[in-house]
């Protein structure tokens, strides 16, 4: 298949094309357009020319059409999540859930339309009220670790406010955003208001920073790329929210049920092979059961079924490239005390098995960086001063979970944890209905839940006098 250029002396040049490579065979599964500065240009333009139709579509029209939108999600379920099997190498389990996401998130803000209320605000002289006006042509940029749900989250809040919406998926895993696209058109968004832009973050990625006609950009990915969007979004007063990296810590006090802590851990850092921002990856256990903790944590992380994803039985897939291999690799030297490892299979795909460390320095890179693997730090605290000091030990703040009995100590460090989204006695951080976004370093702003769409709006304030 084509990776370079093509060209036709006849007919100028055509959009070059980059090749999508499965994780678990590392063969291609597709070519897909790498588009060009012009290309993107020509598209954000098409796009502010759909806004001014579509920002006029009634309430209840553009509610009912995302309704539709939601519908056919649903009824392409299997083949979405398939797809994002092959691309992506997620467990169909998992897959399946993520094309469930982008449904529920999509019926969820198809109520959103007519609920879109301003406020009636008492003033001498008059009437004043507020608008929540689009912004106009939102960009949307989205990692390869969830490329369903992080599409959604953005795309779906966005249209019902009446933006347009540019995505660009990741280069790495762009298959599963370009079939949405498809069902939207199908569902009857108007040609143009919901596109995806396949290409380089350099090239499609920058230009919705830099482009005077997007309005806003919503920013998933990696802390590093994140500040350099954000400087960018500065430069032109352009509204941002970034969703980062994260390094959690999964909190276990000596009152915890130990066995349900212990057999949950591996699944909430393990899931998505690690390659979740919300992986619980430092796991910090009070001293007095370290030992309990330790022993029955090993048949947890040797249970977890690492095999072809595509398999209903798998817990997890291989790592999304050789690179990111190399990568994850990278943090275990010979010098590394690993406590447990699991098994992978043999022949193709980029796998890495499911490990446990145990560094013994708070400074540990092991303790302070996001590995996006299937590594976890283990380290023991002394008491709940102790837990919490060593919680907030990082430049990350987007998820964690603490587990005690001790209702009081749960609220009290939960309160205390400098994070976004936590879970006592439980590892799950993503409801569609409440807010997600981080602290510090994880993020500005929050997606989902009630408050999102007014991410994708501007207030207007409006005063008509009713002096004669
Ligand atoms: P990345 O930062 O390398 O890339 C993210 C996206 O940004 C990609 O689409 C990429 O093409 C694009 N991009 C790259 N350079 C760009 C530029 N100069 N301008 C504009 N766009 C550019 O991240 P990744 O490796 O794809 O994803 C992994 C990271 O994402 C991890 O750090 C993870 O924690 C983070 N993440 C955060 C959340 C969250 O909600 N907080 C969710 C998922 C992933």
């Amino acid at each position: 298949m084509p990776t370079a250029p093509l060209c036709s002396a006849e007919e100028g040049p055509v959009t070059a094309l980059h090749d999508v490579i499965s994780p678990v065979t590392e063969e291609v599964v597709a070519s897909v357009p790498s588009l060009s500065l012009e290309e993107t240009d020509a598209a954000i333009a098409r796009s502010r020319k759909a806004f001014e139709t579509w920002r006029h579509v009634s309430p209840g029209d553009r509610a009912r059409i995302l309704r539709r939108f939601s519908a056919l999600v649903d009824e392409h379920n299997e083949g979405l999540a398939q797809l994002e099997v092959r691309n992506a190498g997620h467990t169909i389990g998992n897959a399946r859930w993520e094309a469930g996401n982008v449904r529920d998130v999509l019926a969820y803000y198809s109520g959103a339309p007519e609920r879109l209320l301003g406020h009636q605000i008492p003033v001498p002289g008059g009437v004043d009220m507020t608008f929540h006006e689009p912004l106009g042509v939102v960009g949307v940029i989205v990692p390869w670790n969830f490329p369903m749900p992080i599409a959604g989250w953005g795309f779906a809040p966005a249209l019902a406010a009446g933006n347009t919406v540019v995505l660009k998926p990741a280069e790495l895993t762009p298959l599963t955003a370009m079939r949405l696209a498809e069902l939207g058109l199908e569902a009857g968004l108007p040609e143009d208001v919901f596109q995806v832009l396949t290409g380089k973050g350099s090239v499609v990625g920058e230009r919705f920073v830099t482009h005077p006609h997007v309005a806003k950009v919503v920013f998933t990915g990696s802390t590093e790329v994140g500040i350099h969007v954000a400087e960018g979004c500065a430069r032109g007063v352009k509204p941002v929210t970034l969703e980062l990296g994260g390094k959690s810590a999964n909190v276990i006090f000596d009152d915890a049920d130990l066995a349900k802590a212990a057999a949950t851990a591996p699944y909430g850092v393990f899931d998505n092979a690690g390659q979740d921002c919300c992986a619980r990856s430092r796991i910090l256990v009070q001293r007095s059961v370290l030992d309990e903790f330790l022993a029955l944590l090993e048949p947890a992380v040797l249970g977890v079924r690492v095999e072809d994803p595509s398999l209903d039985t798998s817990e997890m897939g291989p790592l999304i490239s050789a690179g990111h291999h190399a990568t994850v690799s990278s943090f275990i030297t010979d010098s590394t005390n690993v406590v447990i490892q699991g098994q992978v299979p043999s022949g193709p795909g980029y796998w890495y098995p499911a490990t446990v460390v145990m560094p013994s320095r708070e400074d540990d890179p092991l303790m302070t960086e996001e590995v996006f693997g299937p590594v976890v730090s283990v380290m023991a605290f002394d008491d709940e001063a102790d837990a919490i000091r060593l919680t907030n030990a990082t430049d990350y703040g987007l998820s964690g979970s603490i587990w005690t009995r001790d209702v009081g100590r749960a609220f009290r460090v939960a309160r205390a944890t400098e994070s976004g989204n936590l879970s006592i006695n439980s590892h799950s951080s993503v409801r569609y209905w409440t807010p997600f976004g981080g602290f510090k370093k994880s993020g500005l702003g929050r997606e989902l839940g009630p408050d999102a769409l007014h991410a994708f709006t501007e207030v207007k304030n409006v005063f008509i006098s009713t002096e004669g």
